[in-house]
This record gives C-alpha cells, sequence and structure tokens, in this order.
C-alpha cells in the first residue's frame, strides 16, 4: 500500500487488537502514535509489540504531555446543564480532578475559562474555596473522563516534560521508537530541553503547536525540531476554531520551506468515531491539507476509541490518493540552511524530474534520509524509493510526504570503493528484489561512491532503463 501523503493513528482500545492492527496497517497506517496521557510504559510495549507483530517499517511515535492537564478517569459521562455549578477538586477524594496537576486551583483566578476536550465542555470558574473550583457550565452536555483540560492564558507551569513523560521517552528511546511528539512546545528553550533529553539517540522531535506563544515562537522553534504536529485541537481552544485554518496554511507553508515535517491532526475524520462514513466537510478538510502540501494526516479518537478505526483509516487513503493526482510539482525555492548542498541537489534533481516525463521513478541513496526527504519537498509527480543506512532511518522516513517507500541499502555495508557502474547496478539490482523495479521503465538513479565515509551527498545521477 503506498502513499505519498502519510497516514498517522492514534492507538488507544479500539486498536488495541492484532487483526485491527493487521488491518490498520494494511490499509495504509504509516505511524501509530500512543498518547501518553495516560499510557505507562507497558501500555508502550504492548502497543510495539502489536504493531512489529505486522510490520518492521511501520513506525512508532510516544506522544508527551509536558504542560498539558487531563482530568481524572471518572467511571461514567456526567451530564451538564448550561448556568448549572459544577465542582473541580484538587485529590483522588474528589470526583473530578485534574489527574497529573494537582495544584492547579492555586494558579486559577476568578474569571478562568476551563476547556475540556477540544471545546466539548467550557466552564467558567466563579470562586475557589480551599481546594476546590466553583464552576459554571457555559457550555457542552457532557463531560467524558480523562478529557484535556485548558486553561487559556493561565500561566501554571513550564516544565515540558513532567516524570511521567521522562519516564516514558527513556523507555521508547531504549525500546527503539522513532519520534517522540511533545505537547504546548512554546519556544526553543523548551525545545531544546527535550533534544538534551533525547541526547545522541536518533529519535526525531515534533513540536505539537497549541497556542499563541508556540505560533509566536515558530521560527525559533523550527530551528530546533524535526517538524511539527499542528494540534489543531488545541489551538481551536486557545485561539477560537476561526484561526486555525489560516494557521494551518501558515505552518505547512513553513515547514515545506524548510523541508521539516508537518504533520495535520484533529477531527480530521470526527464523525467516524461514531459512524461508518465521514462528512462531505471532512473529506474537503483532508483533501485541503494534502493539497497545503501536509506530510501526514493523523486520527485520534477515530483510531483510538471509535467504532471504526479500519474504515477511517482506509477513508484517510482513498481521500489522499484522490487529491494527490491533482497536487501540481514545484520547486521550493527556499534555503535549507542545516543542508546546502543536499538542497542545492535535490532543486536539481527535481527540475530534472519536471523536465522529463520519461522517468518514472527515482531511487536515491542516503544515509539518513534528508536528501531524499528534501528531494520530496518538490512534489514531484514520479515515486521516490530511498535506500538508507540502517532501519531506524528508513522508518523515520514514514513521516514524509512523496517517499513511495524506502529500504535499508545492502551496499551500504562495503567500505572499499566500487565503480560508478558497481554502484548503479547494485542499486538496480537491489530495486528489482524489492519489486520497485520493472523491466523496459525509465528510472532515475541517484546514487554515492564510494559508500564510506561521513558525507553521503550523492555523485552519480543516472537514467537508466531497466533491464
Ligand atoms: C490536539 O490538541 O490537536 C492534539 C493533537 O492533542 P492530543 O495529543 O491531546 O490529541
Amino acid at each position: 500500500m503506498t502513499l505519498k501523503t502519510k497516514i498517522v493513528c492514534t492507538i488507544g482500545p479500539a486498536s488495541w487488537d492484532p487483526e485491527v492492527m493487521r488491518q490498520m496497517i494494511e490499509n495504509g497506517m504509516n505511524v501509530a502514535r500512543v498518547n501518553g496521557a495516560f499510557a505507562d510504559t507497558d501500555e508502550l510495549d504492548m502497543v510495539r509489540a502489536l504493531v512489529r507483530n505486522v510490520s518492521d517499517s511501520a513506525s512508532l511515535m510516544v506522544d508527551v504531555k509536558g504542560p498539558e492537564i487531563r482530568l481524572n478517569k471518572f467511571d461514567e459521562p456526567i451530564p451538564l446543564k448550561v448556568g448549572e455549578t459544577f465542582v473541580i477538586g484538587n485529590t483522588s477524594r474528589d470526583k473530578i480532578y485534574p489527574a497529573n496537576y494537582k495544584d492547579v486551583y492555586t494558579y486559577v483566578k476568578p474569571g478562568q475559562r476551563i476547556v475540556i476536550g477540544d471545546g466539548d465542555v467550557e466552564f467558567v470558574v466563579e470562586k475557589i474555596i480551599d481546594d476546590q473550583m466553583y464552576c459554571t457550565v457555559q457550555y457542552g452536555e457532557v463531560l467524558k473522563p480523562g478529557k484535556a483540560m485548558n486553561l487559556p492564558n493561565c500561566d501554571y507551569t513550564t516544565d515540558i516534560l513532567t516524570e511521567k513523560d521522562k519516564e516514558n521517552l527513556q523507555h521508547a528511546i531504549k525500546t527503539g521508537w522513532e519520534f517522540v511528539s511533545a505537547s504546548f512546545v512554546q519556544d526553543a528553550d523548551s525545545a531544546r530541553k527535550i533534544k538534551e533529553f533525547i541526547g545522541d539517540a536518533p529519535m526525531k522531535l515534533i513540536a505539537k503547536i497549541e497556542n499563541q506563544a508556540g505560533i509566536d515562537n515558530i521560527d525559533e522553534i523550527l530551528e530546533v525540531v524535526d517538524g511539527v504536529m499542528i494540534a489543531r485541537g488545541g489551538l481551536g481552544v486557545e485561539l477560537g476554531l476561526e484561526k486555525v485554518p489560516y494557521i494551518q496554511k501558515l505552518l505547512i507553508d513553513k515547514c515545506n520551506r524548510l523541508g521539516k515535517i508537518v504533520i495535520t491532526a484533529t477531527q480530521m475524520l470526527e464523525s467516524m468515531t461514531t459512524l461508518p462514513r465521514p462528512t462531505r466537510a471532512e473529506v474537503n478538510d483532508v483533501a485541503t491539507a494534502v493539497f497545503q502540501g501536509t506530510d501526514a494526516v493523523m486520527l485520534s479518537a477515530e483510531s483510538s476509541a471509535g467504532k471504526f478505526p479500519i474504515g477511517a483509516v482506509a477513508m484517510l487513503h482513498s481521500i489522499s490518493t484522490q487529491s494527490e493526482d491533482h497536487v501540481v510539482p514545484q520547486i521550493i525555492q527556499s534555503d535549507i540552511p542545516y543542508a546546502e548542498t543536499a538542497d542545492a541537489l535535490t532543486k536539481a534533481i527535481a527540475a530534472m524530474c519536471m523536465s522529463n516525463d520519461k522517468i518514472s521513478k527515482v531511487v536515491i541513496v542516503s544515509k539518513t534520509g534528508t536528501t531524499p526527504r528534501l528531494l520530496a519537498r518538490h512534489r514531484i509527480k514520479q515515486d521516490i524509493f530511498a535506500y538508507v543506512s540502517n532501519s531506524f532511518y528508513r522508518n523515520t522516513l514514514m513521516l514524509t510526504k512523496g517517499i513511495t517507500q524506502a529500504f535499508v541499502f545492502d551496499g551500504v555495508t562495503r567500505d572499499s570503493d566500487f565503480s560508478r557502474d558497481a554502484a548503479v547496478s547494485l542499486l538496480l539490482e537491489q530495486g528489482k528484489r524489492d519489486n520497485v523495479l520493472q523491466s523496459g521503465e525509465t528510472v532515475l538513479i541517484v546514487g554515492k561512491t564510494p559508500m564510506s565515509g561521513e558525507e553521503y551527498f550523492p555523485n552519480i545521477f543516472e537514467i537508466v532503463t531497466v533491464s
């Protein structure tokens, strides 16, 4: 199942099943995300095993929550009436309380808005007595357990990683997870703290942009991170829903210009949590993200708690495939400060592909995946098959739009120098073995000789007819 746009699925009870997982992967899921709000290391291991049982090349993403507050997991949803008083407590002796930030009431003043989930419920704090917040229900009919609790403009913490986040992240690094997505990254400093925690591990950092500070500081954040998630749930709550479409466009554009990963998230097919088909507006929303140039689209409740996790993945796949046919290739002219040579080379390769219709595929060798990623940002029509140095880097390409498939290059272990012809034959042979090249087709081989050395910039560009 190949697709230019990638699919991230949040994994939860609805997808904790080997057969469901198999079908989600077969239908196009590229990355499994675990929301770290309640997950512990056992859950991370369980999801990793479910995914790896089906695929070595699907990627794993652990989500760390940092400053995000979550409600406790009370037993049953609670019916609400607008105008009534509702009490939010502070400890497990209370029915409702913030599960991870116990003392948040000390930062809250009367008049504070409390927005639950993606805006399903809204309270305003009227008074605080002892550690109890007495609120009025402003909006919403049902309060559901475990939902995110947003306090717009309340400065209650600066911790970007909680103790639980650190434990999960440490475990994910040790067990080879490819991505961490971090909630409420609002400046370069908080992004740097997570990078420092990751240390020398190759794990990639995705900053979730969820509030005004994250947008104000986006340029400095992008200098530190590998990509961003447009966390439209948080953004809608913090900024107002009507600001989200423009911010989505702005963030996708900035990431495309810099060759950074961008994921469009939240409520993409929300109605599919309960119904087998999405609305026309949802289909349009997914297609718009694809046209705008998102690398990936993401499912949240649809795949973690909904009734149709498999159908939702199939639907994302089908909307993306239909839309991709209408994406126009273009050389993105912005420069890539962190990879100048690869940037220049890939602009030239993209121009070559755009001016030669006979080229049906590009086979490109790379050490970590940066060069294929930069090639893919120009949205060329040709399929791109990336050959990289190890399985970790292969899997990180599963979040890059336009990489049709990625493989570990067999020739990578060849330390000694070998000729251009030998390098091209090696790639052609492996391409045929991997079933990506068929005889008779014309392909562009972007290779490297020798294969050893620190730098992996390609120095072979050959248009070849596969024998
Ligand atoms: C969001 O706010 O859009 C989001 C992705 O958050 P969460 O990780 O809580 O789903």
